[in-house]
């Protein structure tokens, strides 16, 4: 195995906060050679030994630690280990159980950096995201098999955050046939079709699962508005709660296809109520307000504006005029759940920005809860980076 050793005081990260990551500039030399994603040892500038990573080249995240323990070898039975732990994990979970779209494997807050897994009824989506996850396709489908006895698993590693570790993207069933009916779960009692070959991330949101049940309890008597409604996994939870009426809007054709598809397999939902609009949500919500429209409960869960901190200053001011106009639009008492899946923005800076909205909009505003991704999508202590869902409920006057 090749050894790459830290700059002198580099070994900080790893061994006080066992954070996952080493950057290319904390790593200073590489003994032995090593393919993108083999498994290396990490040692301190002193030579101490810190554990076992997997080597990436030509990524600035230089490797990522698959253990702190300098023994434990990495091979299928670590794969075997480490996946049963994540599976086990949800089991133990109460609000997961009888779920049939979960998330099993949440990458780095899993302590598999680079692995992504969800499950859609007995089908298992993986994406690996990292040349060591790469590496060890193959472990990691048998460990998702014996862990879960699924039926099949189909890859979905088309992100662009591989072309960062030197990777082409590549999709396809790994194991199993192609299901012959489409991919369908049961959501809260809302059955959504999931299009897991070319529906966004591993097909679906899974991580708005519990926001979305939130809703539903929120929904009763109310004129809802869901902006970036995606395959209408808000509305159709809107409409279960009885709402009055429920519009959303989305600039994919596609998507909002889907939605309606998605509404017509849940006869026992009033479909009279909902109305899709094919917009782009900034000038729709202009339009709105030109037209005088007002709405009890508007749901924001844009795309991500803020891939990394880099993108910061751009996306605030989007996720400012979105927030602002939200406020606008709502009745005395009417509510805002908000969001923000951008990594580069925290929560802090998140909640000024709606802060600053509703003081642009003129209204005086509360936050009622704070919300976060699903249980399934959990933040490692050790990786504050996993935190990239964050949400508010604001109540304005
Ligand atoms: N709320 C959804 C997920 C939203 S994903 C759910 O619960 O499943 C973001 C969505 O925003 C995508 O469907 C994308 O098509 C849409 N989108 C991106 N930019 C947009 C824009 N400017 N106006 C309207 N929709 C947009």
């Amino acid at each position: 195995m090749a050894q790459l050793i830290l700059m002198p005081g580099k070994e900080r990260s790893a061994m006080k906060q066992r954070h996952p990551w080493l950057f290319a500039g904390s790593v200073g030399r590489l003994e032995g050679r090593a393919r993108p994603g083999d498994t290396v040892e990490v040692l301190a500038d002193n030579l101490r030994p810190l554990g076992r990573a997997a080597y990436s080249p030509q990524s600035q995240i230089r490797a990522r630690f698959w253990t702190f323990d300098a023994d434990e070898p990495v091979d299928d039975a670590f794969f075997k280990r480490r996946i049963a732990a994540a599976v086990a994990r949800r089991d133990a979970l109460p609000e997961l159980r009888g779920q049939d779209g979960v998330r099993l494997i949440h990458a780095e807050s899993d302590g598999l950096p680079g692995v992504i897994a969800d499950r859609y009824g007995d089908t298992v989506v993986v994406q690996l995201t990292s040349a060591g996850a790469d590496k060890w396709r193959k472990a990691i489908v048998a460990g998702l098999v014996k862990s879960t006895g699924c039926a099949r698993v189909y890859e979905r590693s088309d992100s662009e955050v591989r072309a960062l570790e030197g990777l082409e993207p590549t999709t396809g069933w790994l194991h199993g046939e192609a299901p012959t009916a489409p991919l369908a779960i049961m959501e809260n009692g809302v059955r959504l079709a999931v299009d897991i070959a070319a529906g966004h991330k591993t097909g679906f949101y899974l991580d708005q699962r519990e926001n979305r049940r939130l809703l539903g309890e929120l929904a009763a008597g109310k004129d809802i508005l869901n902006c970036f409604c995606y395959t209408g996994g808000f509305s159709l939870q809107a409409l279960a709660g009885g709402a009055a009426s429920v519009l959303s809007i989305d600039s994919s054709g596609p998507a909002l296809a889907q939605a309606r598809a998605n509404l017509a397999l849940n006869p026992q939902l009033p479909a009279e109520r909902a109305e899709w609009q094919e917009a782009d949500v900034f000038q729709a919500l202009r339009d709105f307000r030109q037209a005088g429209r007002k709405f009890d409960l508007i749901v924001l869960d844009p795309p991500k504006f803020a891939p990394s901190a880099a993108h910061a200053e751009r996306a605030t001011r989007a996720y400012k005029d979105i927030n602002v106009l939200g406020c606008r639009l709502l009745r005395p008492g009417g509510m805002l759940m908000t969001y923000s899946c951008s990594g580069g923005i925290g929560l802090e800076l998140f909640q000024k920005i709606v802060a600053g909205a509703a003081h642009d909009a003129g209204r005086d505003a509360r936050i009622v809860r704070r919300l976060a991704g699903a249980a399934d999508h959990p933040v490692a202590l050790n990786f504050p980076e996993g935190e990239y869902l964050k949400g508010l409920l604001v109540q304005v006057d």
